[in-house]
């Protein structure tokens, strides 16, 4: 949510994604839709893929009791799953109800990543919010927490994305901030430098949850693309859409602005799957990373 130059921020290793998934990187969803999955990378911040075997029906699939988006055919299911920024490295463990079957537990490993650190100075009044601004922050962190919750049957009908605005793209994800000597939390998305008024467009199809304006986040777009995949937009000068809207991939939904705590117009995108903020550049499709 803050501008931070390329220069302090850690490149995500997107290029040695390790992959947890079958071989086949195309897997055919219950609409025999092929979906490019997206790029896996076993490490908080990142997804995996967890083969789940043959069932008649699709499977039920849970992370800590949170619903997992599971795609595939009655040959082959597949638990695409979102880790936690705060994850710790180590074994990862998902819940699994087959058709006829005892409940499973399948676990996947978690490596550990180095994000970077950045330590700023900043006036004081940034950090030590006034009681006005605690209680606005408290009601909307409440709200928050809600609308991430958001798991509707629909499976997406893309995992690659496109760069919701045109420009170029930080590699903050995942920088542990440290603001006049306390830690914040790491930042949890993509920020993409863009002029104010820049449209900014839907990355992939999917309905809209939820729109406002936030102390943090300033005017702000949420997507839900399907079983618990979820798009948020932050920092908007403009919002054209309402909740219940019907987005198309490429459709403007805002533009570019400055609202919110920031130092500078930019795009900040994130990406929830399972309730886990994850790097939006594992969901980028081939083609878009290719002309950062
Ligand atoms: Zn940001």
């Amino acid at each position: 949510m803050v501008v931070v130059s390329m220069a302090a921020a850690a490149a995500p290793a997107t290029a040695s994604a390790v992959s947890a998934a079958p071989s086949a990187p195309q897997l055919a969803t219950s609409t025999t839709t092929a979906l490019e999955l997206p790029r896996r990378h076993g490490v908080p911040g990142g997804v995996v893929a967890i083969a789940l075997g043959a069932s008649p029906t699709r499977p039920e699939a849970r992370a800590h009791g949170v619903p997992l988006l599971v795609l595939g055919d009655p040959q082959g299911w597949t638990a695409l799953v979102g880790i936690a920024l705060s994850a710790k490295p180590g074994t990862g463990a998902i819940e699994v109800q087959r058709a006829g079957k005892p409940a499973a537990r399948l676990t996947y490993k978690i490596r550990s990543q180095q994000y970077a650190e950045q330590r700023l100075t900043v006036a004081p009044r940034t950090v030590d919010l006034s009681q006005e601004d605690l209680a606005r922050y408290e009601r909307e962190r409440t709200h928050l927490a809600q609308v991430i919750t958001t798991f509707t049957d629909r499976l997406p009908t893309a995992l690659r994305m496109q760069q919701p605005t045109p420009g170029p793209r930080s590699s903050s994800f995942g920088l542990r901030r440290v603001f006049n000597g306390q830690a914040r939390n790491p930042h949890s998305g993509m920020d993409i430098a863009a002029a104010t008024g820049t449209p900014v467009i839907a990355p992939a199809a999917g309905r809209v949850i939820d729109t406002g304006d936030y102390f943090f986040n300033g005017r702000t777009v949420w997507i839900d693309h399907g079983a618990g995949l979820l798009t948020m937009l932050c920092h908007l000068s403009a919002i054209d859409v309402k909740p219940g809207d019907e987005v198309a991939t490429g459709q403007r939904v805002g533009a570019v602005g400055a609202t919110g705590r920031v130092t500078g117009a930019h795009l900040h995108w994130s990406i929830s799957l399972n309730r886990a903020m994850v790097d939006p550049a594992l969901f980028l499709r081939d083609d878009e990373t290719a002309n950062k």
